[in-house]
């Protein structure tokens, strides 16, 4: 993997090896000259490198003309939600998500909320390559306000949610432990259970970007948190990713609903109350057109990536939608994957259902993936892909995003990877089982055709 890379979304590298501080001066040139002189939000996660990173963004945008407001460590999310609050040209969040330690990045957020599309990223990488900057005089260069309001403002904009009963919820005195991984988590979840009236317990809340475990929330990684749940007799436990865009569940037995239920449970209290669409991206469970179909409503879907799949839906007006990796994104909060709200949106439900969060997720279809890839020699992907799809012309194919092949209940997806020489393909059916043997059946084609050429 390049140890740089950019993208529409911004840039990613590792620090001291790729992101360097002239990078970043360079980025934050670009993207200062492309919004345009007036406020920018930045804010960060918790990573040790954020200092440095930080100060080389004040510093490109300040010498293109922009006023920084500095919002501290937060999550992404309430940089998204400053943005707009505050009337910004833009934000930048810093942060590497659930990357390990030695990653830092900027994500880069329009005027509106969202993270830039496809036409503005590349504007702006345009513009960072031809070092095409509007340096000002020294008595136009930029200046910095701190404001530590926007947490609280993230928070109050959750509990006036019409969705959201927040008496309701304080009355079930909810016990409630949540992981933080030490990420920027622990700056607005304490605060936010405590005004539901939950008794939290964290783990990893310390706000020192200092991982102790693999920091994306897959069952795997989480063996503490459900250790700590049973251990303690908590009613659900909760993980977030260091940028706290990400959410997974705890049952109250300590076991992980996996990452696919998280959108699935909220969605399936949302669309009880709201109507419209929904929206997920090429590779998220079936789980969801089920519970789409059980409330009449449809699933639209998109190509993988948050602002593909916010766009879709400020166009469909969908009721709620997301991503699959526990990216919740509610559209009457704001358009962008939001941990804080999914789980009080959870909170919300389980304090209606009555029940543990465990039957609620038993009551909910069970599907299972599978996910693998393999490594593609130097050879055309399309044109496998066509074989692939030749293959299986009988069967309907979805092509969103690579090839998506559907039967009754189950699926398989293969997708090349933008960054690395290898396929993904994943796999969903009603069993483990089933998922992976169909994953193994398509892997077993593609080895042929790229024998075969
Ligand atoms: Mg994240």
């Amino acid at each position: 993997m390049s140890k740089l890379m950019i993208s529409i979304s911004g840039i990613r590298g590792v620090v001291g090896d790729g992101l360097t501080p002239q990078v970043i001066v360079n980025f934050a040139q670009a993207f200062g000259s492309y919004v345009g002189s007036g406020k920018v939000v930045v804010g960060r996660d918790s990573r040790v490198t954020g200092p440095m990173v930080k100060h080389a963004v004040f510093s490109g945008l300040m010498a293109v003309g922009c006023d920084i407001v500095d919002i501290g460590i937060c999550p992404t999310p309430t940089v998204q939600m400053a943005v707009e609050h505050l009337k910004a040209r833009g934000g930048i969040a810093i942060t590497a998500s659930h990357n390990p330690i030695q990653w830092n990045a900027l994500k880069l957020i329009d005027a509106s909320g969202l993270f830039l599309n496809e036409a503005q990223g590349k504007k702006v990488i345009q513009m960072a390559e031809q070092n095409h900057f509007q340096n000002v005089a020294w008595n136009q260069v930029g200046k910095i306000e701190s404001n530590d309001e926007a947490i609280e403002h993230h928070i109050n904009s959750i509990l006036k949610l019409d969705l959201i009963e927040p008496e309701r919820i304080a009355s079930q005195k909810f016990k409630v432990v949540v992981d933080c991984v030490n990420g920027a988590g622990g700056t607005i979840l304490p605060q936010l259970l405590d005004k539901l009236g939950c008794e939290a317990i964290f783990i990893n809340e310390e706000v020192t970007g200092l991982f102790p475990r693999a920091p994306e929330p897959l069952p795997e990684n989480l063996k503490e948190l459900g250790k700590k749940v049973k251990a303690i007799k908590a009613d659900i436990g909760f993980a977030v990713d260091p940028d706290v865009d990400r959410l997974a569940i705890v049952s109250e037995k300590g076991e992980p609903l996996g990452e696919e239920y998280t959108l699935a449970l909220v969605a399936n209290y949302v669309l009880q109350r709201n109507s419209g669409p929904v929206v997920v991206n090429a590779s998220g469970s079936q789980v969801i057109d089920d519970i789409a179909a059980k409330y009449g409503t449809e699933v639209i879907r998109t190509k993988v990536g948050e602002i593909f799949v916010a766009q879709k839906m400020k166009e469909v007006k969908a009721a709620i939608g997301g991503e699959g990796n526990g990216g919740v994104i509610l559209p009457e909060l704001h358009l962008g994957r939001d941990a804080m709200v999914g789980i009080v949106l959870v909170l919300q439900q389980l304090a209606l259902a009555g029940g543990s969060i465990a039957e609620l997720h038993a009551s909910l279809p069970q599907y299972f993936q599978s996910k693998n890839k393999i490594e593609l020699p130097d050879l055309n992907v399309s044109s496998v892909l066509d074989e692939i799809i030749k293959k299986y012309q009988n069967q309907k194919i979805d092509l969103t995003d690579g090839v998506k092949i559907l039967w009754q209940n189950q699926w398989v997806q293969i997708r090349p990877s933008n960054t690395e020489p290898i396929i993904r393909i994943y796999s969903e059916a009603r069993t483990v089982e089933e998922a992976n043997a169909l994953s193994f059946e398509l892997i077993a084609e593609l080895e042929k055709i790229i024998k075969k050429n």
